[in-house]
């Protein structure tokens, strides 16, 4: 990891959320508990039993539905119709990358998409839904994009 970059505080300025520190602990939380949902109530009392004080319900409920609407955050209805909330897959979040077959290195998409990349990841967001309703599990997805890179390219036509 890079020295003086707060994973947690860079999701949050890439998906326009304030760094409060409200904001931080309640994603942090997920993030470190990637596999475990929680409801509403269940979230309030892990994260007061882990600060020792409790968070404002009205902005817990808030920060959790902002959260899910920018896609840190998935949101699903159990069978008991209780709406559970899981940080997002890992692997819907892989940032698309170039992979070049001559070089072999392999480079992040994010700046020659710019902000195409929000929009596959919300594609890839809204398909993983779909299917979770569908009842497909242990589904994963990468953005690769195999290929020859640019300066592979000129390089053979010298
Ligand atoms: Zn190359």
């Amino acid at each position: 990891m890079q020295p003086n970059i707060d994973p947690i505080n860079e999701l949050l300025v890439a998906h326009g959320l304030r760094r409060t520190y409200a904001a931080k602990l309640v994603l942090g939380w997920f993030l470190a508990h990637p596999d475990i949902t929680y409801t509403h109530a269940q979230l309030l009392s892990a994260l007061a039993q882990d600060q020792h004080e409790e968070l404002d319900k009205v902005t817990l409920y808030r920060l959790v539905d902002r959260l899910t609407q920018v896609g840190l955050v998935l949101c699903r209805v159990d069978v008991h119709r209780v709406r559970r909330f899981q940080a997002m897959p890992a692997s819907v979040h892989a940032i698309p990358h170039f992979e070049c077959q001559s070089c072999h290195r392999d480079s992040p998409l994010q700046d020659a998409l710019k902000a195409n990349t929000h929009d596959l990841e919300r594609a890839a967001q809204s398909a993983l839904e779909a299917l979770k309703a569908l009842g497909y599990q242990g589904y994963s997805m990468d953005f690769a994009v195999r290929g020859v890179c640019a300066d592979c390219v000129t390089e053979a036509k010298h």
